[in-house]
């Protein structure tokens, strides 16, 4: 009989505060083995850890190749598959835009244009060459660089999933800060419920879902931004092709999938993508499924969702077929 009171773990790991819940025999052990999963995924995949992967790479771009854990490789390799069916709006390359508008930050001004028209050219994820005999890598020019913030967070929820069956865990949950994995369903058998929180409206929702086994992935451009001193609001989504925070007309894209790193990266390119160009894009990933609001309130939610989704009081919504 498994306990009706969940096992529950908070860390803060990736610049967010995470959250894990399982039930189970197990549970505690559960959790405690997430944790240091979480952990050892972010000493590999931060560009802000010196000595980690993605680190090694960006130090010694334009000049040498880096051997790096088949992990790393694997996630690379994936990025770039994902990056060439997105069309490049997914850059993982898109690290010195980043740097350059200094998103997040308190002393935030608006690059020159000049400059960020030099740091666009570094930007192409062409440039980032696997060789996969020797599970080396390198980015062909100085400067370049590489960010996993649109994808690391995503794969750790396919991580933590797997440490939840290893364990023999049936129903279990995690929250990475705008990105929710979800395994089985609750233990009386019922969905879970995830709320999609409203971009503009401190502590609303959109709406609910209710899932079994899905992961629930979020990007907006509420979560993270800077404000120069003209009152100007610039985001942490850039558009590859236009070095700009992204200006797409939407401010939340939720992505539903059994797959959480592939939902992350949807996320982030749909959100670059606009609507229509997403809408499409999400035709080509079966039993995907996405929640949208643009800049006028207006909520779009994909015709797989139906009966899955229930909008708060006063949100009106359209199914997309
Ligand atoms: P997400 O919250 O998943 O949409 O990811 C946003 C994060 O990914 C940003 O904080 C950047 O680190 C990085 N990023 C920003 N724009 C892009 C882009 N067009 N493609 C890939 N990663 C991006
Ligand atoms: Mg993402």
């Amino acid at each position: 009989m498994i306990s009706p009171q969940p096992a529950h773990k908070e860390q803060t790991s990736m610049g967010t505060i995470m959250s894990h819940k399982a039930f189970g025999m197990y549970a505690e052990d559960c959790l405690d083995a997430v944790c240091r999963e979480v952990a050892r995924l972010e000493s590999i995949l931060s560009r802000y850890i010196p000595e980690s992967d993605v680190s090694r790479i960006n130090q010694n771009a334009g000049r040498n190749f880096v051997e790096v854990n088949p992990e790393t490789f694997n996630i690379l390799a994936r990025s770039l598959e994902l990056s060439a069916i997105c069309d490049g709006n997914f850059d993982i390359t898109i690290a010195p835009l980043v740097n350059l508008w200094n998103i997040g930050k308190n002393s935030f001004t608006q690059p020159p244009i000049r400059e960020m028209k030099q740091v666009l050219e570094l930007v192409n994820y062409r440039d980032l060459i696997l060789d996969a005999s020797s599970k080396k890598v390198g980015l062909s020019r100085p400067r370049q660089a590489i960010d996993l913030g649109g994808i690391g967070k995503g794969y750790t929820g396919d991580c933590i999933l797997e440490i939840f069956r290893d364990f023999g865990v049936t129903s279990a949950y995690s929250n990475l800060g705008g990105n929710v994995v979800t395994l089985g369903a609750k233990p009386d058998g019922t969905p879970w419920n995830i709320g999609i929180q409203h971009p503009r409206l401190v502590d609303s929702l959109i709406g609910s879902l209710a899932v079994i086994d899905r992961s629930i992935v979020t990007s907006g451009s509420y979560q993270r931004f800077s404000n120069d001193s003209l009152g100007n609001q610039f985001h942490h989504i850039i558009d590859p092709a236009t070095g700009y925070p992204v200006e797409s007309g939407l401010v939340s894209v939720t992505i539903v999938s059994d797959n959480a790193m592939t939902a992350d990266v949807l996320s982030t390119a749909l959100f670059v993508m606009g609507v229509n160009r997403g809408m499409e894009l999400l035709m080509s990933f079966p039993k995907t499924e996405a929640i949208l609001m643009d800049s006028e309130e207006k909520v779009f939610v994909s015709k797989g969702l139906k009966g899955h989704f229930q909008p708060n009081e006063g949100i009106e919504y359209t199914i997309l077929e």
